[in-house]
This record gives structure tokens, sequence and C-alpha cells, in this order.
């Protein structure tokens, strides 16, 4: 039976295999997590909103009544194209007849990796753990801190990228330490917590238009976040951050800068772009491989006005719909090419847990009702009644009182540039999204 190797169980992967249901082939997905991540809410971990395991399922029960379907969790470190051979970590190698791609992105530190252990960014659940301890720390070792220049430091949180990442994570921090944090250690008082959103371009949510931006920037300021704008980071250490010329002594640095995309390319020996996407065909197949398909952020996608496909999760989607409704066509004798046409559903942020900014195209909304559409739109997308059930119950509750259940330091509680939870690997960061 024609054998169909997807690599990646992202958004791109799942909903292409979701997609194949019935068709007569045998697939084998592959990820190095055993896990698919809600990636939208991830920073809702980060922050103590939400348990990892409610953004986040196991593949293999996602999977588990498609009996043509194998899951393995593992690392693919290349293909070899000639023989049609995914190769594994460990020297396994898989062969396939059909290959989709869907290994999305990671990020990036603009050729300073060096900054990472002090700048973490957030894509994985180990990344918002770290960053959740990182926060939690600061407080902690604020309240037994007696130097005020050290405490001030201690209470100093830097998010570096004013996309919707650093937009969400500085509104959900701001409002963590002046309510749910707020009378609860005896030294400090959490509500004077310093937290800056630096930005190198002029406004944030580049990708909003700008009235949205500029109201994103007034609720920001509102919950007390202090904005800067066009200034680039120039240094990360230990100490703190220097932006704009200026340096500023911060404990806490959180990277948002952006993502660059998996090193697929560099398997196939293809061409790819400035952040490292395969440039694919507009069929989304890979030039000179046309067994092969790239989807997500991993595909460099030509959409309309020389624009690219935006890296988010309903254009991958929609690509591994499109993958395997070719796939299906293939199968069926039809072997025209298909061109993919993106559908681009509108741009949303949150700001914190009474606003957002929605971008519909003609439809702008902010404000109250711009969080609830958002709110309602992520429960929607998540997966299962009972993480739609406690997701809720967790937004409601912090909602009316404040208060954040997912507080838990784990990983040790010792701070210190020493740690050893890091995210190991080089990483890196230009916007996709
Ligand atoms: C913090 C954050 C917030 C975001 N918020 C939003 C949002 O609000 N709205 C929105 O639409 N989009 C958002 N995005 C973007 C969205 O998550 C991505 O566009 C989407 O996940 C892309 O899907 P994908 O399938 O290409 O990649 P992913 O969903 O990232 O999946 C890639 C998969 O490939 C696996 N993988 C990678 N390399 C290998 C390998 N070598 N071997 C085996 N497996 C591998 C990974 O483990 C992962 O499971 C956000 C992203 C981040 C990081």
């Amino acid at each position: 039976m024609h054998h169909v190797v997807v690599v990646g169980a992202g958004f791109g992967g799942l909903e292409f295999t979701r997609a194949l249901a019935g068709a007569p082939v045998r697939v084998t997905i592959i990820d190095r997590r055993n896990h698919h991540l809600f990636q939208p809410l991830l920073y809702q971990v980060a922050t103590t909103s939400l348990a990892t395991s409610e953004i986040a399922w196991p593949v293999r029960y996602l999977l588990r009544t498609r009996k043509e379907v194998t899951t393995l969790l593992g690392t693919v470190v290349g293909v070899d194209a000639e023989a049609k051979r995914v190769l594994l970590e460990g020297g396994d190698a898989i062969a396939y007849d059909t290959l989709v791609l869907a290994t999305g992105a990671r990020h990036a530190y603009f050729g300073h990796d060096e900054w990472e252990p002090f700048a973490p960014g957030l894509k994985t659940l180990e990344d918002a753990t770290t960053i959740r301890r990182r926060i939690l720390l600061g407080f902690e070792q604020a309240e037994r801190e007696s130097d005020p220049e050290k405490r001030r430091a201690l209470m100093t949180l830097v998010i570096i990228g004013g996309g919707p990442t650093g937009v969400e994570l500085a509104g959900t921090i701001a409002e963590l330490a002046r309510d749910t944090l707020k009378g609860e250690f005896r030294n400090i008082d959490t509500r004077d917590a310093k937290v800056v959103l630096v930005e190198a371009g002029e406004r944030l949510l580049p990708g909003f238009k700008p009235e949205l931006s500029a109201y994103a920037k007034d609720a920001l300021q509102r919950l007390g976040v202090t904005v800067e704008l066009g200034r680039p980071v120039s240094e990360c250490n230990a100490d703190g951050v220097v932006f704009g010329g200026v340096h500023l002594p911060a404990k806490t640095i959180i990277w948002a800068a952006g993502v660059a995309a998996s090193p697929a390319a560099e398997w196939l020996g293809v061409a790819a772009d400035r952040v490292g996407r395969i440039i694919v065909e507009p069929d989304l197949t890979v030039p000179g491989h046309p067994e092969i398909f790239a989807v997500g952020d991993t595909a460099h996608v030509a959409w309309t006005g020389g624009r690219l496909v935006p890296g988010v999760a309903p254009a991958a989607k929609q690509q591994g719909r499109h993958v395997a409704e070719t796939v299906r066509k293939r199968l069926a004798g039809d072997a025209a090419p298909r061109p993919f046409t993106y559908k681009h559903d509108g741009d949303l942020a949150t700001i914190g847990k009474r606003a957002a900014v929605i971008d519909f195209g003609r439809i702008k909304l902010t404000g109250w009702i711009a969080w609830w559409i958002w709110g309602i739109a992520h429960i929607y997308f998540l997966i299962g009644l009972r993480n739609r059930l406690t997701v809720s119950l967790s937004w409601l509750w912090i909602y009316s009182t404040g208060q954040r259940s997912a507080r838990l330091i784990t990983q040790g509680a010792q701070g210190g540039d020493d740690e050893a939870d890091l995210p190991a690997g080089p990483h890196d960061a230009r916007s996709l999204r």
C-alpha cells in the first residue's frame, strides 16, 4: 500500500493526517515530542494561567482510532530523497512513497545564540515552564533581597519583541504582579514590579492596522507596562538587557522576537528564504521532488500582493488539508498540479484578561468584546470537551477573582545563571507571525 510519512504532528501535520482519513494509504507520523501542542495558549502556561496538560494532547491518543496510522516518537535528522527514506536520530530509516514535512519553526536570536540562556524564547512546554519558573523565582528572590538595587532588578521583567506573543506576555505578567500575587509577600509589593516591553520597530503588533497597534500600546500602558518602541536590543546577559544604548538591570528577560524555520530545507539541500523556509511550488511540493510536500511554518508560500502566507495555525491547517486532497487525487489517477490558495480569517491578540484586538479586515474590534470573541475562538479550537471545559473554567475564575492556579515552581527552586533546565540547542528568531 502507498506509504505516506508525515514529519511533525503540529497544526499542519495533524490536520493533513486527519484530512487523509479513508484514503487507501498507510500513514506513519513522526514527531520528536509525544504531544500535539496548542501554541497560541503557551503564553498562558508561562504566566501561570493554565496547566501544561490543558493545551497539549498525546498524538498517539488523538490518532488512536485510525488503524492505518502509526505514530512514532523520534527525531528526524535528514531525508535521503534519492532513496526516498526519512532518517531518524539513532540510525533508523523509514521509507516513503509520499513525504509531508510539517516541522514548524523554532526561535532565533539574530545571530546571538549566546543570549538564549538569559532570554529564553517560547515555543515548547519546556520553554513555558522555564519562563514561568523564572517569573515566579524573581519575586521569591526579591522577597529575600535586602539590597534595593538588586531587588529592583529582580522585580524587573523585560519582554523582547512587540508581536502578538510579546504583547500577550507583557499584559498577563503585569496582571500577575498587580492582581494575582498582590498581598502574598511581606517584604515586597509585587505591584512595584516593572514590566517592560521592548520592540525594535516603531509600533507594536506590526501585522495589525496602526490604530489597533496604538490601542494595544495604550491598553498595556494602562496595565502599567512600560512600552519601549524603536529600541533594538543589542545585548542580553545575566545582569540585564541593553536596548537603544541603555542598560536596564533585569533578572527576568523573555525573548518573543519571532522564529525561524526548521532545518527541513537543509535536509533536502533545496532553496530556502532568509528565515530558512523551503520555497515551495504553488502546489506546496518541494522543487524537483513532486512526492515531497512542505506545509506550515517550514514552508515559504506566496500569497497576494507580494506577501507571504503568514506563519499562523490556520495557514498550516489549510495547507495540510490541501495536500491531503492532492494525495487523494493522485491516488485516484489525477496528477494535475493543484495550486494552494490561502484564506486569511483575521488576526487576534489579547492584552491581559479584559482587552484584545481583532482585525478581520473590514471589521476591527477592541476592548472586552474582542476579548470574549478571542476567548470563544480559542476554546473552540482546543481539542476535546474536557479541555474546553477546564480552560473555560480557569478563565472564568481568573476573570472574576484575578487568581491563577498554575503557579508552581518546578525543576528546582534555585535561581541564578547556573540553571540546568534552560532549553538546549541553538534557537532562532525572526518574525514569522
Ligand atoms: C508562542 C506562540 C504563540 C502563537 N500564537 C498563535 C496564535 O495566536 N494564532 C495563530 O494562528 N498562530 C499562533 N502561533 C503560530 C502557530 O503556532 C504556528 O504557525 C503553527 O504551529 C505552525 O504549524 P506547523 O504545523 O507548521 O508547526 P508546529 O505546529 O510548530 O508543529 C511542528 C511539529 O514538528 C515537530 N518537529 C519539528 N522538528 C522535528 C524533527 N526534526 N523531528 C520530528 N519532529 C519534529 C515538532 O515537535 C512539532 O510537533 C504561535 C506560535 C507561538 C510559538
